[in-house]
């Protein structure tokens, strides 16, 4: 069995294909975090976990941990609050969205994420999947480009009190040159191209990332290995995410 056997094995694909829906969105939001006051809150989140996340046949104890401790309303606009249970992505203003709670877990459980662990995250959008990292690492090293969405993000995690994440405003397909090697990378934006060279300098030798790859309207979940300077992939399932914007991404239009 070659080399690149075994590690396609370690990657097996066990799902299936599912769809994240891209919205867009012009809407801005600034107004401070309000929790929802429904009674039903709490049961929702329960639904949304037992159904989409365990019924899907994600069965990591410490991800499906993570999803109950994490308010996903307080990761949505005003406008589409009410709908943050749902099976679906969600804007969050900028013409970004928040991704499927589906999507989230998948990704998550793929990275395998230990309580040792530096994870970077490229795309921070709301915050909703660097809490849930957060919750699950050592550290998180999270980089957005747009400014507001950063500064949301970071207000949302300061109000959860959640304390292990660094947060940086640029452009994430250079990474975070002074704070690599990390254990993990999850890249949550659509890039054109395997970003070769930013996994080989900022991985860690045995490190691992996720990230979706291929044009702009449909692309793979894959999953990578790096092992010395070599990188070996495997594809996960079918995605549709917003573009990876930047110098190794897509050109800023
Ligand atoms: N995981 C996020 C959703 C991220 S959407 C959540 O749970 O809400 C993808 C994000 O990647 C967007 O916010 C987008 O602005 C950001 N992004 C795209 N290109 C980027 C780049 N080069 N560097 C940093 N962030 C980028």
């Amino acid at each position: 069995m070659t080399r690149y056997e075994n590690v396609a094995q370690q990657l097996a694909r066990t799902e299936s294909t599912s769809w994240g829906i891209v919205h867009s969105a012009t809407a801005h939001w600034r107004s401070t975090i309000r929790g929802m006051n429904d009674v039903g809150t709490e049961s929702e989140l329960h639904q949304m976990i037992q159904q989409q996340i365990i019924g899907r046949g994600i069965t990591d104890q410490r991800v499906i941990e993570a999803f109950y401790s994490v308010p996903r309303e307080l990761f949505f606009l005003d406008t589409f609050r009410k709908n943050a249970f749902g099976d679906h992505a969600a804007p969050i203003g900028h013409g970004q969205t928040i991704s499927q709670p589906y999507m989230v877990a998948l990704m998550t459980q793929r990275l395998g994420v230990e309580p040792h662990h530096r994870v970077l995250e490229i795309g921070t959008g709301s915050g909703y999947q660097t809490a849930i990292l957060a919750r699950l690492a050592g550290e998180v090293y999270t980089l957005e480009r747009i400014k507001p969405l950063l500064d949301d993000a970071w207000e949302r995690l300061q109000e959860l009190k959640i304390r292990n994440v660094h947060y940086r405003f640029g452009d994430g397909t250079l990474g975070w040159p002074e704070a690599a090697p990390f254990d993990r990378i999850l890249i949550t934006a659509g890039a054109p191209a395997l970003p070769h060279q930013l996994l080989l300098e900022q991985l860690t030798d045995g490190g691992s990332a996720v990230l979706p790859v291929g044009p702009e309207n449909q692309q793979t979940l894959i999953g990578v290995i790096r092992q010395g300077n070599e990188l070996y992939s495997a594809d996960i399932c079918g995605v549709r995410f917003v573009k990876l914007i930047g110098r190794h991404g897509w050109a800023d239009e």
